[in-house]
């Protein structure tokens, strides 16, 4: 079982996917978490990266689909993926379609975590100060343009998935175990 995991920064999409990992050893392709590992090795897609996410902006899209078409050639991608942070544009979200067909694999879920914009600047605010401020990007101007760009690039893929009856809703402002029990009824076939 593919899904996709969709919602802005803040939303829980990580916590919910490391909770399906554990429970289902599923896997979990953030392409946040990847690309910030190749910043911290240097490489030649992190020094690029590295500025744009500091910023809060997006890496182009041609960059991510490459990352997230090799780690689904991997073998333990065959265990069924979650991915985290990925489709962020209509693009992304037209190629990932492209690159399931070519590798024989299916796209099983879409699950969107509804949320208020003003609580998840408290969330992350949260993060940052949990992290020890492990993330630059975990500030308040950074992640209001990140919520900016959430509205104006990535919300446009719900509409092309709602258009296929592929996107369940749920209560992102819910509290996190009531979210996983929602999480696992659409992937067991019930409610969604
Ligand atoms: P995240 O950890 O998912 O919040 O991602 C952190 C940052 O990495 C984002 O603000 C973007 O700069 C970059 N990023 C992660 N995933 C993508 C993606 N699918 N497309 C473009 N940029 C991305």
């Amino acid at each position: 079982m593919n899904i996709i995991l969709l919602g802005p920064p803040g939303a829980g999409k990580g916590t919910q996917a490391e909770r399906l990992v554990a429970e289902r050893g599923m896997v979990q392709l953030s392409t946040g978490d990847m690309l910030r590992a190749a910043v911290a090795a240097q490489s030649g897609v992190g020094k690029r990266a590295k500025a744009i996410i500091g910023r809060g902006d997006l890496v182009s899209d041609e960059v991510v689909i490459e990352i997230i078409s090799d780690r689904l050639d991997q073998p333990d991608a065959k265990a069924g993926v979650i991915l985290d942070g990925f489709p962020r544009t209509v693009a992304q979200a037209e190629a990932l379609d492209k690159l399931l067909s070519d590798k024989g694999m299916s796209l099983d879920a879409v699950i969107q975590l509804d949320v208020d914009d003003e609580a998840l600047v408290g969330r992350i605010l949260k993060r940052a100060a949990d992290t020890g401020g492990a993330r630059t990007d975990d500030n308040e101007e950074t992640l209001r343009k990140r919520l900016g760009v959430y509205h104006e690039q990535t919300a446009p893929i719900i509409p092309y998935y709602q258009g296929r009856g592929a996107l369940k809703s749920i209560d992102g402002m819910a509290d996190m175990d009531a979210v996983s029990s929602e999480i696992s009824a659409i992937l067991d076939g019930g409610a969604a």
